[in-house]
């Protein structure tokens, strides 16, 4: 098959263009590295299935080749960035999934979308099944991404009934590993590096609101099913064991052996979710799907990573 992911050099993006080389396909990967880097997919340069073409894809879209699918993974998606850059959120979720569906139409190509655990919002139904509408905030600064997705949701359905596209939605849970960027503001790469650097970890609010983690290979690995699946709605993706984020920072000092303890920090976004947990019954009976690697098994792959990026940029001393 030959692929094209927008969003290619971003976290999650440069991971998927690794799976799909991997499984022999041609990947071209789009990205305008607003918050992508070519870090995450330098070590593809030079291959001879691989390209990289700069652009924005809230700008029409030209790809020469005939495509035969397209994962449209392009958006800053960590609340810091998407409160620093609100418009581009939008832009990205509603002008470039118009732009990346349009493409697909004239390509006959299979679509699939990243979607988000955030379309749920702050739930109110636990864990978070498909089925459920949400709970969002439209106005508040978290709605920028929120509502960008829950359009761009809206926009897939509407292509695969008038156009008859092949559409697949994912809704990621949060997802964590290594190439995440450091300084991204989630709450992964700042307790891991606050562990690495001896100093306490910042706790937003009390620490009893919830996430479930789940770890890179395993997204990966879903979406990779849910691509070829016959799934035309909307599947969660995520790990459903689920942490308060107190526990999830004693995890982290546990596993870095960092004496440094917690502090908490009055710095809750507005409308912070209190819970988050996926239901995945559905991927589990279409995609024969489940997470293999546990928070503690995730975070041991994680965290020497970010123990290497410290010290190639000179922040921590080599061991
Ligand atoms: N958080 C925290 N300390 C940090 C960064 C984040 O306690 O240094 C909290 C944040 O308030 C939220 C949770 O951790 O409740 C997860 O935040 P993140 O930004 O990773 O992503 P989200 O799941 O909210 O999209």
């Amino acid at each position: 098959m030959r692929v094209l992911i927008t969003g290619g050099a971003g976290f999650l993006g440069s991971h998927l263009c690794d799976r799909f080389l991997a499984e022999g396909h041609v990947v071209i990967a789009m990205d305008n590295l607003i918050t992508g880097s070519t870090d995450n997919i330098a070590h593809l340069a030079g291959h001879e299935r691989f390209r990289f073409i700069k652009h924005d894809v809230t700008n029409y879209i030209f790809v020469d080749d005939q495509l035969d699918a397209i994962l449209h993974f392009a958006s800053p998606a960590s609340p810091v960035d998407y409160l620093d850059l609100p418009i581009q959120t939008l832009k990205v979720g509603a002008l470039g999934t118009h732009k990346a569906l349009g493409l697909a139409k004239d390509k006959r190509a299979h679509f699939l979308l990243a979607s988000t655990s955030e379309v749920y919002g702050d739930p109110q139904v636990h864990p978070q099944p498909e089925s459920y509408y949400g709970h969002v905030n439209p106005i508040g600064p978290r709605g920028v991404y929120d509502e960008a997705k829950r359009f761009a949701e809206a926009l897939t359905m509407a292509y695969q009934r008038t156009h008859g596209i092949e559409t697949r939605i994912v809704r990621i849970f949060n997802t964590y590993g290594e190439r995440m960027r450091l300084r991204d503001g989630r709450v992964v790469p700042n307790f891991i590096q606050q562990a690495l650097r001896g100093e306490p970890l910042t706790i937003y609010g009390d620490g009893s609101q919830t996430r479930s983690f789940q770890y890179v290979s395993d997204l990966v690995e879903g979406i990779y099913r849910l691509l070829f699946s016959k799934a035309t709605e909307p599947v969660n993706i995520g790990n459903p064991g689920e942490f308060t984020i107190r526990e999830f920072a004693e995890t982290v000092n546990r596993l870095t052996d960092n004496q440094a303890g917690i502090v908490q920090r009055d710095m809750r976004t507005q409308d912070d979710p209190q819970v988050r947990q996926p239901d995945i019954s559905k991927a589990k009976d279409m995609l024969d799907w489940r997470p293999k690697i546990d928070l503690e098994e995730g975070l041991r792959r994680t965290i020497p990573w970010f123990r290497q990026e410290l010290q190639r940029r000179g922040e921590l001393p080599d061991t």
